[in-house]
């Protein structure tokens, strides 16, 4: 699938006045099209294989590290393009001063763990389960309702767009969002429409989300499914001495 292209560069956190922000720390900029990367691995044999895409990264962003990290690998996620601005007034503090340009932009880490929250949050609506807070939806039916508002409120700025390059590549079809976070959100969308769903990995220590690719997957990776046979086989075995 073809997209617009969003950008990358080598970011750090560096606080300033009290409030930490994803700073770029290079003048290199690198752009890539979030939505034609290749589709998540079967099974992968690693938890961090889950990094491989935008969107299943930003759901294992928990701390200013995880930010830092998704940042050097995906860029920032262009929370000044967006009208609900997290709790940053305008896009203006978002530019560090007098060097303009998008190599220049930086993002308040707190705006960034928000997004990363609710973007969980609709998640976990969507798989019919009742996130954490308040003023929560009652059924599963309810749940999805409300998380397929959420997915759409997205939408809605993602538009379909198409473009004549000339002969012999002739027409090129592609969609175009506001942010890397729109970008997200559109994949999940393209998820649903694939059929992928999204499951938590059984294995308790990881406990993060990923695609099922079949019904019955209940790890994440090779890695957790194995770890969690060894943790069981452990336990059963200290049972049985206790019997
Ligand atoms: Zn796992």
């Amino acid at each position: 699938m073809q997209s617009g292209s969003w950008f990358r560069t080598e970011y750090g956190l560096q606080e300033v006045a009290g409030r930490l922000y994803l700073t770029p720390a290079s003048s290199e900029v690198e752009w890539y099209q979030p939505l034609s990367l290749p589709p998540p691995a079967k099974q992968p044999k690693r938890q961090q294989e889950w990094q491989e895409w935008p969107h299943t990264a930003l759901a294992r962003v928990r701390s200013p590290g995880d930010a830092s990290g998704f940042a050097r690998r995906w860029g920032p996620l262009g929370l000044g393009w967006i009208e609900k601005s997290f709790g940053v007034p305008s896009k203006q503090p978002f530019f560090m001063p007098r060097r303009k340009g998008l190599c220049r932009y930086r993002e308040p880490v707190d705006a960034f763990l928000r997004a990363a929250r609710e973007f969980r949050r609709c998640v976990t609506l969507l798989r019919g389960e009742r996130p954490e807070g308040k003023r929560l939806p009652k059924t599963p039916q309810d749940c999805k309702t409300a998380g397929a508002d959420m997915l759409s409120s997205y939408l809605r700025d993602c538009r379909p767009f198409v473009v004549y390059c000339g002969e012999p590549s002739g027409w090129e079809t592609t969609w175009q969002a506001p942010s890397l976070l729109h970008y997200c959100y559109l994949l999940v969308w393209l998820d649903l429409t694939r059929g992928r769903q999204w499951h938590i990995c059984e294995h308790r220590p990881c406990g993060e989300f990923f695609l099922r690719s079949r019904p019955t997957q209940r790890f994440c990776s090779e890695q957790c499914e194995r770890n969690f046979r060894r943790l069981k086989s452990y336990y059963d075995k200290r049972l049985k001495k206790v019997d």
